[in-house]
Formats: structure tokens, C-alpha cells, sequence
């Protein structure tokens, strides 16, 4: 560039040179630091790029269990063989085991620490029921023994039992004993338990935490000895099960595996049924609504056993009623073919029998394709009477229920296909990749509920998905910083459990996506961790690591800010300033001096003097008047123009163009209100009515986190200038984001009037307008 050039873009070079320092502007922070000390050293078991290490080692724990469910008592009656093996560098003395119903005993310590009064509006029955129970819940261990029959002896620690050994189980060895035990299955409570239906008599079970499971040891904790206060899930280790089930001989049973003695258990028009359901490509009926209802009039003959096994899972669940409809189907996924199968009774339909089944199988895909390929022979979707839903390896309990009439509403019909895809969805996060769920709700919950959303909008693409989209965060991200805690919270301590552990670190997934990494790195990288991690046990910083050493991102920033802190993001465009190019032609320069000169004439004063005064002394007398009051100040001289003549020579045909291009160069100062640093999104409408989407990393703001100045070269007049259109990054106040302001829109009151208590649902009003009853299909 020459000299000539560079003192003639005076304005541009002192804006250039303003932006490229910062002078006086640079606000130190650490934002962009790296995490360092807030995650684990790195080491052989788990590495710095976030992978297993090369001495990775994980237990195990296989089971052969045989259970009775006393169908008069609503009793579990067990016995196992647990084998232990020993996969750790460390000899151990004891072992720890899980005794989870112990969470329903009258002086465990979620009872005894929960906190809370009574309101205005009084006590929800659960609550009211708990505090008055009397029944004696809770696990009674009748027996502890060692593989050769001799009683071990065991310490029961509320929901835990430290079983001692005679000697140590060596690194690399195993040990086997065996546990004998019952209990009184509660009603059902959200994870377990049974609904009982007051109309028929029966009860549907769904049967989970129902025999003393091995606790976790691992690298990261040793045993894991949070207890289980009912919010925090389970930390489990993988295993082979094999499970016999006694229950009365009219009872469908359903489980977390495969079935080992269908002929025995399964009439032969069910095993025909069950032949024709491996090609159909709708859910054929094991069980039919007429057979069930039939069913749930009758009384048991006896007993009958259901024999199941279930490898390299984490838990086993089972479900059992003789008000059971069941359907199957087996679908194709990644390849492989997979059973999906729903057990619901007549209360589900007509929802259960036309879309559970179907949901099951859109999951097992929609997962499949962005984790690794769905590696278990079974996923079942049952119904329970709940609105929410719960996981277990290959089987879950889902709520969505009809309205009697069989009728009902959108919101039951979405939330129902939504709680199963999420439940099924489980079966990843953490079933598979068994992340540690009493300490990290967010890596099961958080990581699911994003890879619902996704499945969700391949279901429908209408589907009104609840969490995901950055706008339906904002609300949460506006509370008060004393009102929230960070994702990185352990689970017992997390308020605002579904905001926190589910719809934020979902939202943070799809940002990451969508706006900081792209769709093809993201998922490179998501897809990465889900194969690393099959079959072991990540920690968050195992997902962080592997996140950014799959795709090439530094993420820290991100990590720091969305799951470290709590801060919101607000941008807002706080000035515009606009520049032009001053091409130094004197011609346009006088003018528009001539101009400016004019403009300030125009003053009261001279404009009233118009007319008030007549006639001056130079206009009445000429020979008042000299060279001056003729002489043009603005006129363009001869060297003026020969200057700017060779300025224009002394250009090469670049710098020429430019400084004759016209272009605008704006300078946009951009505030960071809300603290977590962001990419700039920002559009550009035009004169013309286009318009131009410009992207900035978030890094825009690590020399100074608060606020910022860019320059826009532009080569049309920007008539309009909007932050974040898109709704991409969870702006919580969007009144500063268009320059200029918008006007805001007044807030609508409404006529109380206008509101309605209970209205019929939609399809009721339909049915009330044709004049029908119950739509076809609705259950009796
Ligand atoms: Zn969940």
C-alpha cells in the first residue's frame, strides 16, 4: 500500500487500527481459558482425549435369579446367585450390593430428610398416603450364603448391604454367594410398583429395583455409596441374567430379555401369532383387547414360570398382569432384526394399540443412526398409569392415557409417543452407555432428551417438542443465578430437576449442533463418544474430551459456561455508526462543504430578516460591493483538480476500485448483558429489501467479554440490523436485538371472562357436533 493511499482512507485506517487493538477496551477474562483443574487428571483408565485407556477396566456381576410374584399378597418372594467378578487392580475385603426398596421403609433417609410444608391448598394424596403408611416396606433378607451354603456375614446400611468375605475376592477373581429375600410391592411410584384397577379387581405390575443388585466399584469413586434417595437413579454394572418368573398362570408377563421357553408359557395359536409378527409390518396381536378383557374376569389354575435371559445389561426389569394386551412386531435395525412389543391394558386404547409398538421401533432407528447400532433381541413399551415414564434395559413403563370415552387430547396423544420415544431412547443413555446416574442426571437425561427432540421432529416434523429449541429454555435461564444450580450438579442436589437435567443440557446439545460446531462435526463426534463408551461407564469429563477431540473444537468455553455456570445469554446491538469512503474528489467535497455551509444559514434569525429587512446597504448601494461578494468559496481550483488527478494515477487499479467502490463500513457495538459468551449472529437488511446473515464464533469476545466493536463492510446501505434471528442461542431478552428498536408490543389483558374451566377435548367436541358417542375403536 503507498503512502498516498494510506493518509487518503484517513477514516477507514484510524477505524481499522481502533477495532484491530482495542485500546482501552480489552476486559480481561477467563472464559476461554481451558477447564485445567476442574477436570480429572488425566490417566491410563481414562485418557486426555476422552476415550478409555489402555488399562480400562470395569466389573461384573452375572445373576441367576428366581422370583415368585404373590398376586394375592402384592408380595416379590426371591432368591439369586449373584457371581462377582473381580476385574479390578484391587483386592477386596467386601462388597457392596444395592437394596433399593429399602427406599420405601418407614425410616429411610429420603423419609427422614425430606423438607416441606403443608399449603394453602393442602397435601397431594402421595404424600398424605406415605405420611401415614404403616405397611412394613422395604427388602427382608432372609438369607446370605457362600457359594458352598455357609451364611456370610452382611451389614445393612439403609439402601445398601456390605456383604463381608472370608477372604478377599483377589484382582482377576471372582466370587459367587447367594441372597434369599421378599418383600411388599408398593403402588406404583413413578419408577415401580403396581396399579390397581378398583373396577375388575386386578393389578398391573411393573416390577423394577426388586432384587439386591451389586453396587458399582470402580476407578473414579472406589464403591459407590450415594444412597438411594429416590431422585438420584442407579450406577450399575454390566452382566448376564438369567431370570425365572412364577406368576399365576393367567398373567401375561413381559421382561427386559429374551423369552427361553415360549412353548412352554405361550398357547399355540400365541406361537403362531408370534411367527407371523417376524415379517409384519404393523404390530400383530399376541394378545388381543377381547382376550384380555376376557382375561381380567377369570381367576388363576396355578402357576406358571416365564423363563428369560439377557446379556451385557445393566439391570432387569419384568412387567405382569392378566388384563395384559400384547403386541409384536419385528423390525429391521441398522441390519439386525428387533423385537418391538407394547403390554397395555384396555385403559390404553385406542392410543397404545396404534402407536406404542410403532414409536418403539421409530426409536430403536432413530437411535441407531446417530449412537451405535441397537445391539439387544428385545424393546418393550408398557403402559403404566402415570403421565411420566420409566427406564430399564429393553423394557419401560410409560404413562398416556385416554379419556374413558376413549377420546383424547393432543397433549395425551404427543406426550404419550414423546414419554415412549424417551423411555425407549433410555435404552442408549444410559442403559448402553452406562453413564453414573446417582451422581450425573444430566448424562443420561440430558443426552436422551436431546436425541428425543431429534426423533421427535423425524416422527412429525410438527411434533410440539418441549425441550430442545433454544427459545423454550429462556424462561429457566432468566431465573435468578440463587435460583438455579449448574448442570454440573450432583442429582440429589439439583432444583428444578426436568429444566436442569433434561431440557438444558438438551438445549445446549442442539446449540452445539446447530451454531458452534455444525451438524456434520457434532455429529461425528456425538456418534464417537456413543461407540467409546458401549458397554463401559463414561464420566462427564469423558464426554467433554471426546467431544472436542472428535471433532477439532475447542469447547471449554462452552463447557464452563453452560455446564458449569448459570448465567444466560443476552446480546443486545447497542449503536450503529456508519462510514464511508472519502474519496478525496474535490469537486464532491466543496459541494457538499456548500451544502453544509447553507444548511447552518438557514437560521431563524436570517430566515425572519427575509422579509423584515427590506433592503441591506450592499443591495441598495453597488458600489458597496467587491471582489468578495461575488467570489465562490466552493468553486473547484484548477490545482485541486490536477491534484486529485494524479492521486487517482499514483493508485494501483485495486486501491482505485475500492476508493471509488461507494462502500459503507458500519461500526456495530455488540454487549454481552447476560455473561455466557456466544457466537454473533446477526442479519443485515438492505435498501434493496435483500438481506445478509452474518456468523461470528464466540470467540469474538475473548479479549473483552462484555462488550465489543465490529466493522461490517457493506456495499449497499444496511437499513436494519438484527441479533440472533434464527433463535439459536437462548437470547433471554430479545428487546435489544434490532437496531433500530423495534417498538415493543404492549401487553394484551384479557376479560376474565374469556376463560374456560374443563373444556371437552377436541375430539369429544367432534363426537358432541356429529352427535356420536365414543368414536370407533374407543375402549368399553
Ligand atoms: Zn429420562
Amino acid at each position: 500500500m503507498n503512502k498516498n493511499f494510506l493518509s487518503f482512507l484517513c477514516i477507514i485506517s484510524v477505524v481499522f487500527s481502533t477495532y484491530a487493538q482495542q485500546p482501552g477496551s480489552y476486559n480481561g477474562n477467563n472464559r476461554f481459558e481451558q477447564l485445567e483443574s476442574t477436570l480429572p487428571t488425566p490417566n491410563s483408565y481414562r485418557t486426555a482425549s476422552g476415550s478409555p485407556g489402555s488399562a480400562y477396566w470395569q466389573q461384573r456381576a452375572d445373576y441367576d435369579i428366581k422370583v415368585e410374584l404373590d398376586d394375592i399378597n402384592r408380595k416379590i418372594i426371591g432368591s439369586e446367585i449373584i457371581t462377582y467378578f473381580n476385574n479390578s487392580p484391587d483386592d477386596l475385603p467386601y462388597i457392596w450390593l444395592q437394596l433399593d426398596q429399602n427406599l420405601f421403609e418407614k425410616n429411610s433417609t429420603r423419609k427422614t430428610t425430606s423438607t416441606g410444608g403443608i399449603t394453602n391448598n393442602g397435601i397431594s394424596a402421595e404424600a398424605f398416603k406415605e405420611l401415614n403408611n404403616t405397611k412394613e416396606y422395604g427388602y427382608k433378607i432372609t438369607s446370605v450364603k457362600d457359594a458352598k451354603g455357609n451364611p456370610l456375614r452382611h451389614t445393612i446400611n439403609q439402601t445398601m448391604m456390605r456383604i463381608d468375605l472370608p477372604s478377599p475376592v483377589r484382582s482377576g477373581q471372582s466370587v459367587s454367594f447367594s441372597i434369599d429375600w421378599n418383600y411388599l410391592i408398593t403402588e406404583y411410584y413413578g419408577r415401580s410398583g403396581y396399579e390397581f384397577f378398583a373396577k375388575d379387581g386386578n393389578a398391573n405390575y411393573f416390577i423394577a429395583h426388586w432384587f439386591p443388585r451389586m453396587a458399582v466399584y470402580n476407578d473414579v469413586y472406589g464403591w459407590q455409596h450415594k444412597q438411594f434417595m429416590g431422585q438420584g437413579e442407579f450406577t450399575l454394572n454390566f452382566g448376564n441374567y438369567k431370570v425365572a418368573i412364577t406368576a399365576p398362570n393367567d398373567h401375561v408377563v413381559g421382561a427386559g430379555g429374551e423369552l427361553l421357553n415360549a412353548n412352554q408359557v405361550l398357547t399355540s395359536t400365541q406361537l403362531k401369532r408370534w411367527e407371523q409378527a417376524k415379517s409384519a409390518t404393523r404390530p400383530v396381536l399376541m394378545v388381543s383387547q377381547e382376550e384380555a378383557e376376557k382375561a381380567e374376569k377369570g381367576k388363576p389354575t396355578g402357576k406358571k414360570t416365564w423363563i428369560f435371559k439377557a446379556d451385557n445389561v445393566r439391570d432387569f426389569a419384568f412387567t405382569s398382569s392378566r388384563k395384559f394386551i400384547w403386541d409384536a412386531m419385528q423390525v429391521e435395525v441398522e441390519g439386525k432384526k428387533v423385537w418391538a412389543m407394547s403390554y397395555y391394558s384396555k385403559e390404553g386404547n385406542p392410543l397404545w394399540g396404534k402407536y406404542s409398538t410403532m414409536a418403539v421401533a421409530h426409536t430403536l432407528r432413530s437411535y441407531s443412526k446417530r449412537t451405535i447400532a441397537y445391539p439387544y433381541p428385545v424393546a418393550i413399551s408398557c403402559h403404566s398409569g402415570m403421565g411420566g415414564g420409566m427406564e430399564y434395559p429393553m423394557i419401560s413403563f410409560n404413562g398416556g392415557r385416554p379419556e374413558t370415552d376413549g377420546t383424547y387430547s393432543e397433549a395425551v396423544k404427543n406426550g404419550m409417543i414423546g414419554v415412549i420415544i424417551h423411555e425407549v431412547g433410555h435404552n442408549f443413555f444410559p442403559m448402553i452407555i452406562n453413564s453414573d446416574e446417582r451422581q450425573w442426571s444430566w448424562m443420561d437425561e440430558g443426552l436422551n432428551t436431546f436425541c428425543q427432540y431429534l426423533a421427535e421432529l423425524e416422527w412429525d416434523r410438527n411434533f410440539p417438542v418441549r425441550r430442545g429449541e433454544p427459545q423454550s429454555i429462556v424462561p429457566y435461564m432468566r431465573l435468578d443465578a440463587k435460583n438455579q444450580v449448574p448442570i454440573m450438579t450432583n442429582s440429589e442436589n439439583i432444583m428444578d430437576f426436568g429444566n436442569n437435567a433434561y431440557a438444558k443440557p438438551a438445549t445446549a446439545l442442539n446449540i452445539l449442533r446447530e451454531t458452534i460446531m455444525g451438524r456434520e462435526l457434532f455429529d461425528y463426534a456425538f456418534k464417537e463418544y456413543a461407540r467409546r463408551w458401549a458397554f463401559k461407564q463414561p464420566y462427564p469429563a469423558d464426554f467433554f474430551r471426546t467431544m472436542e477431540d472428535a471433532s477439532g473444537v475447542d469447547l471449554d468455553w462452552f463447557w464452563k459456561g453452560w455446564f458449569y455456570g448459570t448465567e444466560p445469554v443476552n446480546q443486545s446491538i447497542e449503536t450503529v455508526e456508519w462510514f464511508g469512503i472519502d474519496d478525496q474528489n474535490p469537486l464532491v467535497k466543496k459541494q457538499k462543504e456548500k451544502e453544509a455551509y447553507e444548511a447552518k444559514r438557514k437560521t431563524m434569525a436570517n430566515i425572519r430578516n427575509k422579509t423584515d429587512i427590506k433592503e441591506t446597504v450592499v443591495e441598495k448601494e453597488k458600489d458597496m460591493n467587491d471582489f468578495y461578494n461575488s467570489f465562490d468559496r466552493f468553486a473547484t481550483t484548477d490545482e485541486e483538480k490536477k491534484k486529485y488527478q494524479d492521486y487517482l494515477a499514483s493508485l494501483s487499479e485495486e486501491e482505485r476500485n475500492l476508493v471509488l467502490s461507494g462502500k459503507n463500513f458500519y461500526v456495530v457495538n455488540f454487549k454481552n448483558k447476560g455473561g455466557l459468551p456466544m457466537p454473533v449472529i446477526v442479519k443485515l437488511q438492505f435498501e434493496d429489501g435483500t438481506e445478509q446473515v452474518l456468523r461470528f464464533p464466540a470467540e469474538i469476545w475473548r479479549l473483552n467479554d462484555v462488550s465489543i466493536k465490529k466493522v461490517i463492510p457493506t456495499d449497499k446501505k444496511v437499513t436494519k440490523w438484527t441479533l440472533d434471528p434464527f433463535y439459536e442461542i437462548a437470547d433471554i431478552d430479545t428487546d435489544d436485538n434490532a437496531f433500530p428498536r423495534e417498538p415493543v408490543q404492549p401487553t394484551k389483558v384479557q376479560l376474565f371472562k374469556m376463560r374456560q374451566n374443563a373444556a371437552p377435548n377436541p375430539m369429544q367436541q367432534q363426537n358432541q357436533r356429529n352427535g356420536a358417542g365414543a368414536i370407533s375403536g374407543a375402549r368399553n
